[in-house]
């Protein structure tokens, strides 16, 4: 069994985009810049955005947070999207979600610039990736196609199951694994809560990606031996190991399915270091206006 080190991989992308932007930085251009919007105080939004910041930092992409109050009405959210679409010093914006209930994200989505929606989250950059244009693809599929991609494993005519189809994670993954593309050309079976012998269907996957929302929910009685296992959940539990008290945890059972598959991404340090910098490289495209 091998770890696919989605850490490792994260900083290596990241080594990439530093030089790349110390170059334009070199000839005297102005660096790429992402702006997050976040509203209300959720303690795991606030952690997302943090964690934005510091690899912006990291690789030179300058980083703004417009940060608001629970209360801000969505007329008054529009307007600074509409603000932020105007200024041609920003490159990316990304609206962190969920937004309070008062207030459309459907409505808040659809307000940014396609151009500018490095989140990918926009219907007509979801439209250019069902399509196989040139787009931005949101930053946890991206990711995970670039882990792939990264570790030699071919997906061409194997048989790939997607637990979850959330418009983030799983319905995107399972259109980019089954498009005709170098990591695509896979058979995908896309699963969700209605999915009848979930057990029996994964069984026959050579590739799982489990973005569940449940801890520990992909067993080993449910992987066949040699099979790629990618985990997208993300759980904080307690623990009496860690100094904090608590560890991060995934959808898959780890410790067991781990002795049974090719490859796996573990938790922490699979999935989430390559949602973050499949962010920062799509602000990179932004200020290269690769998507028009
Ligand atoms: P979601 O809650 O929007 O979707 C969960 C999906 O799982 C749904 O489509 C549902 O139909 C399906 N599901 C629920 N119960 C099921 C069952 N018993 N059998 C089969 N399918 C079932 O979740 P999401 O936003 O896609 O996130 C999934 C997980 O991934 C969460 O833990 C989230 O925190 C994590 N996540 C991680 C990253 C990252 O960067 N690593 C990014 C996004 C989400």
């Amino acid at each position: 069994m091998e770890i696919l080190d989605g850490r490792q991989i994260s900083l290596d992308i990241k080594e990439e985009i530093k030089k790349e932007v110390a170059g334009y930085i070199d000839k005297g251009v102005r660096a790429p810049h992402l702006v997050a919007i976040l509203v209300g105080n959720d303690p795991a939004s606030q952690t997302y955005v943090n964690s934005k910041d510091k690899s912006c930092k990291e690789v030179g992409i300058t980083s703004s947070l417009y940060k608001y109050s629970k209360d801000i009405t969505e007329k008054e959210l529009l307007e600074v999207i509409d603000f932020i679409n105007n200024d041609d010093e920003i490159d990316g914006l990304i609206v962190q979600l969920p937004l309070p209930k008062h207030i459309s994200e459907e409505k808040i989505i659809q307000r940014i610039n396609p151009a500018k929606d490095v989140d990918g989250f926009h219907p007509m950059n979801i439209g250019k990736m069902v399509l196989g244009l040139p787009t931005y693809i949101s930053a946890t599929p991206f990711g995970i196609i670039q882990l792939l991609e990264r570790y030699n494993i071919d997906t061409q005519g194997k048989n790939c199951v997607v637990i979850g189809r959330s418009n983030i994670v799983g319905t995107p993954i399972s259109i980019l694994l089954s498009r005709k593309a170098k990591h695509g050309n896979a058979t995908v079976t896309l699963c969700h809560s209605r999915t009848k012998d979930l057990k029996n269907i994964c069984k026959n996957a050579d590739i799982i990606i489990a973005a569940i929302g449940k801890p520990k929910f992909l067993t080993a009685d449910m992987v066949k031996k040699g099979a790629v296992v990618i985990d997208v959940g993300i759980h904080r539990v307690k623990s009496d190991k860690t100094k904090s008290g608590f560890k991060l945890i995934g959808d898959v059972d780890f410790d067991e399915v781990s002795k049974k598959c090719s490859f796996i991404t573990p938790v922490p340090r699979g999935v989430g270091p390559m949602t973050i910098v499949s962010l920062m490289q799509n602000t990179l495209k932004a200020y290269k206006k690769e998507v028009k």
